[in-house]
This record gives C-alpha cells, structure tokens and sequence, in this order.
C-alpha cells in the first residue's frame, strides 16, 4: 500500500479492503454466468478517489486480497504492484464524468453479437428503460485506446450502459451489484431481440420511445417500497 493511501487513514482502507472483495467476487460472477471468458472483461468499483480495478489478464479465480489494484482518477497507481487493466481510460472517462461507483465491462456473446449488426438496440423490451433508454453501439476502435473510451462516453450520454462495436458491454451502477444487474440485462435483451430477429419471415414489434419513457417513471416505484 502507497504511503498516501496509508495517510488517508483507517476507514478508507477499511472499505478498499471490503470492495476489493466484492469486486472480485463479481468478477468471478462474471465468468461463471457466462458473461466472460478467460481473462476477457474488466470490473472497477470507486472509493473515495481511488479506483479499485482488476488487473490486466489474470485470471480471477487466482485474485487474492493481497492483489488489491487500485488507482486515482486520473490512473496513476496508488494501490498494489500488479498492472492495472488496460481498459483504465474507459474506466477512468466514466468516473470522471459520472456519479458511477462501479462498472463492469464484458464480451457477453449475444451483447457483441449484437454490436456488430445495428448502432442502437431496437426496443424490444421495456428493461431498457432500466438502462436510461435505448442502448447505443459505440463505434469500434481499438481496446484500451483513448479513442475508444471517447466514442463510449458518446455512446453511453443520458444512460447507465452501452455497447461496444466487435468488442463487448459496458454499465455502470450505485453498486457492483446493480452494474452487474445491468450487465446481465442487457445481455438478456439482446438475446431476446437475435432470437426474434432470427424468425424468418416475421419482424419483431418494437415499443415507442414514449411507452419507455412511461416504464422509466413506473421503475423508479419498482419492488419493495411502500
Ligand atoms: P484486461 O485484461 O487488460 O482487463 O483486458 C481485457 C479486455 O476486455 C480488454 O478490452
Ligand atoms: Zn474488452
């Protein structure tokens, strides 16, 4: 651990230790349902200034709490000794810019699938609303570049996810767990929208912006709340 994390005291340290958990339990998540394969993907979760990531190309499962990465926002490390993930500046670009406290990056199958035929997710279900409306494709460029991090940030304007052209996912959330949720949604959607799609003969029907806009107001009163 970095003397300047050390001098920002107990409690701080404290929660990196228990997010670094929980970060590599939803990186593990990841793998196990699918979402990723081998080393592919990249989980970050924010506290305080620093930014806990998953190191670059180790496989999970080998991810003890003595691997804790972490670095400030604008990437230098602060944290640990592996090197970090090479995706920092799509990770750092939405910390940046958002109240986001985690974000979980995949090449979920039918997500990529999905980036490759159309720039935007066609509605064909209203969880996107969950998402802040429909889910764009950012345009391709290489992984880890700068580049690619700018045509996400477009990418994912007024939304909590987005797709990435030939490459994957991105989400971001309160907490792991809801960025992770809308990994898994999002996932979900466009595999429901490649199996209707793929009904020869017929086409999908696909709700308005505005039916969204109307589920978008009825999510915020979803589940238990009285
Ligand atoms: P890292 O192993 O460096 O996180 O890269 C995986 C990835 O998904 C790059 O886009
Ligand atoms: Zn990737």
């Amino acid at each position: 651990m970095t003397s300047e994390l050390r001098e920002t005291g107990g409690e701080v340290r404290e929660e990196a230790a228990e997010q670094w958990t929980a970060l590599v339990a939803t990186a593990r998540r990841s793998v196990a349902d699918g979402l990723v394969v081998g080393t592919s993907g990249n989980v970050s979760a924010r506290v305080g200034d620093v930014v806990l990531v998953t190191p670059s190309g180790v496989p999970y499962d080998r991810l003890t709490p003595d691997d804790i990465t972490g670095v400030d926002l604008t990437g230098r490390q602060v944290l640990g000794t592996l090197v970090p993930t090479s995706e920092l500046p799509m990770h750092l670009a939405v910390y940046r810019t958002t109240d986001a406290r985690a974000i979980v990056h995949t090449h979920a199958v039918h997500a990529t699938a999905v980036s490759t035929l159309v720039p935007e997710l066609p509605l064909v279900h209203y969880m996107a609303a969950a998402l802040g409306g429909p889910v764009r494709v950012a345009p391709y460029a290489a992984y880890g570049t700068d580049e690619l991090a700018e045509h996400m940030l477009r990418a994912l304007a007024g939304r909590s996810g987005c797709l990435l052209q030939n490459h994957g996912t991105l989400t971001y959330g309160a907490t792991l767990d809801q960025a992770y949720d809308r990994t898994a949604q999002l996932e979900w959607m466009c595999r429901l929208w490649l199996t209707a799609s793929s009904v020869p003969n017929l086409t999908p029907s696909l709700l308005t912006e505005a039916q969204l806009a109307e589920v978008g107001e009825r999510l915020k009163g979803y589940g238990q709340r009285r």
